[in-house]
């Protein structure tokens, strides 16, 4: 008796990351609440508003976590080390100019990353329905 030959699967589509990226990056930047685009996110600088004021999506429920911060110190941190060194090389300024022009523009820099973000992860979590992990109780366990 022979065996059937084995079906092959069927070629599995990969999706180009980077279009499926740019309607969350717009989103994140418009920060607006990922149900209705309507109520704003935040209630402060990167602070999240505890509901939407157009629909009232609670927020509170989402959770970003540190993510977002220490992925921006290792980006934006990265890049104002690489431009300050450079720019010692080249030019030889004093201290105080990298004072005045590297503590406030790394300052900007992480606001404005972080909010757009926070932001990026809580319309992904909602999108994504991502919930914090439970453990499944033992009878749901047993199928
Ligand atoms: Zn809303």
């Amino acid at each position: 008796m022979t065996e059937p030959a084995p079906v092959p699967a069927p070629p599995v589509p990969s999706a180009p990351v980077l279009p499926a990226l740019v309607p969350i990056v717009r989103a994140a930047m418009r920060s607006r609440c990922p149900r209705c685009a309507d109520g704003p996110l935040f209630a402060g600088m990167t602070a999240f508003a505890p509901h939407c004021r157009a629909c009232g999506l609670d927020f509170r429920q989402f959770n970003v976590g540190d993510g977002p911060a220490a992925f921006l110190i290792l980006v934006v941190g990265g890049i104002i080390t690489a431009l300050a060194v450079i720019l010692q090389i080249k030019a030889e300024p004093p201290f105080w100019v990298h004072v005045l022009l590297w503590v406030p523009l790394t300052t900007i820099a992480v606001v404005a990353c972080l909010r757009v973000s926070k932001a990026a992860l809580l319309i992904l979590e909602y999108r994504n329905q991502a919930r914090e992990g439970r453990i499944a109780p033992e009878e749901a366990t047993r199928q």
